[in-house]
């Protein structure tokens, strides 16, 4: 199958008038939702000092194109395992509402999915080669209607972030992110440790500990979150993939095939501006990989990911980070296998 990418170029334009352009080359899409329906909107704010993340202004260019169809829009999300702001929905709307997402200025209203401390998880038995059952908050078991917004940037785990990994990580339930990241193994490496105490007050289960004048990571506390990584300035933290790479790999694709199977009318875009190595749950704001590339949108997950991943890897090899790039092919081929897209897409420029 050949699906549709359009593709709206940033060049001699303004993020704005990208924008517009790409909801009228989607206009078959947003017409799906129909008066009354309810229509969430997935995305996230970042980090407290992450400044990357989408705008506002977006979400309410796009919030008024759906109120004029006469939908009901909402933005939502899911609250993180590792810390920072976004670890229950108290401090996470706050958070929300200080980056300008009040419903005044989208729109509409932002909902935490999970509830208050992340404790709404539904069990939904799969079936799956690695996985056999996901969990996510109740709303995403009943929505029928989604638009996820995803801005592109690197990832410290993953090394590519951009819808697949906002569905698949950002829909599951906090009970479900520890399963999807459950395979991932952190290691010190003790020759680079300076002991500065920083991955031991990040994690956030306590699996870090002092050992004969270094860090240790029990492996039968630790949840696989990848904080420790984040959080060492001394490179002293790495995953233990060997054969787990793969497998992690698989279980985001099985899960985004798992959420997104269940809703039935769905688009995707992915805004290719201010593109970092780190994903916008990192604070601070990192350099840039590469110039701005535009907007690109699709109803399917897999072909929007990987003309955006094409376009912008094809320029410069900016998502190969530790070797990722053998995981993010093997991610490609596998979401493809289990029918969660096609690789095989047609761009078209708007
Ligand atoms: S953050 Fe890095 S250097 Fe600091 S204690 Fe942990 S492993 Fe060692
Ligand atoms: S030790 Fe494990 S649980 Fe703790 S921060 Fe590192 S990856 Fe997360």
């Amino acid at each position: 199958m050949n699906s549709e990418v359009c593709f709206a170029d940033i060049k001699d334009r303004s993020r704005s008038e990208c924008f517009k352009a790409i909801l009228k080359s989607s206009e078959g899409h947003l017409s799906q939702f129909k008066k009354g329906s309810f229509v969430g909107i997935k995305m996230t704010v970042g980090d407290k000092k992450n400044t990357g993340h989408i705008k506002p202004e977006f979400v309410k260019t796009l919030v008024e194109n759906l109120k004029r169809r006469g939908a009901k829009p909402f933005v939502f999300d899911t609250n993180v395992i590792y810390h920072g702001q976004r670890q229950n929905a108290v401090d996470h709307l706050n958070l929300a509402y200080q980056k300008g997402f009040t419903p005044d200025r989208i729109g509409c209203p932002f909902v935490i999915a999970d509830s208050v401390f992340g404790t709404d998880s539904k069990a939904i038995a799969v079936d799956f080669k690695n996985l056999k059952e996901i969990r996510v908050p109740s709303l995403v078991n009943v929505l029928e209607d989604l638009i996820v917004l995803s801005h592109i940037t690197g990832h410290i785990m993953t090394g590519y972030a951009a819808s697949l990994k906002n569905v698949a990580m950002g829909m599951a339930s906090r009970a479900g992110k520890q399963a999807l990241h459950s395979s991932v193994r952190p290691a010190i490496n003790v020759a680079n440790c300076s002991l500065c105490g920083c991955c031991i007050e990040a994690c956030p289960v306590s699996a870090v500990s002092e050992m004969s004048g270094r860090a240790y990571i029990n492996p039968n506390i630790c949840i696989g979150c990848g904080e420790c990584i984040a959080y060492c300035k001394f490179g002293a933290v790495a995953i233990n993939w060997h054969e787990d790479e793969n497998i992690f790999a698989e279980r985001m694709a099985e899960y985004a095939y798992a959420i997104l199977s269940r809703i039935r009318r769905k688009v995707f875009l992915n805004f290719a501006f201010d593109i970092t190595e780190e994903c916008d749950c990192m604070a601070g704001n990192d350099p840039h990989i590469t110039e701005d590339a535009g907007i690109f949108a699709s109803a399917d997950i897999l072909s929007v990911d990987k003309a955006c991943f094409d376009m912008l890897a094809g320029k410069k090899d900016i998502f190969s980070r530790g070797g990722r790039i053998e995981m993010h092919r093997h991610q490609f081929e596998y979401a493809e296998k289990i029918g969660l897209g096609s690789l095989d897409y047609r761009l078209v420029e708007v």
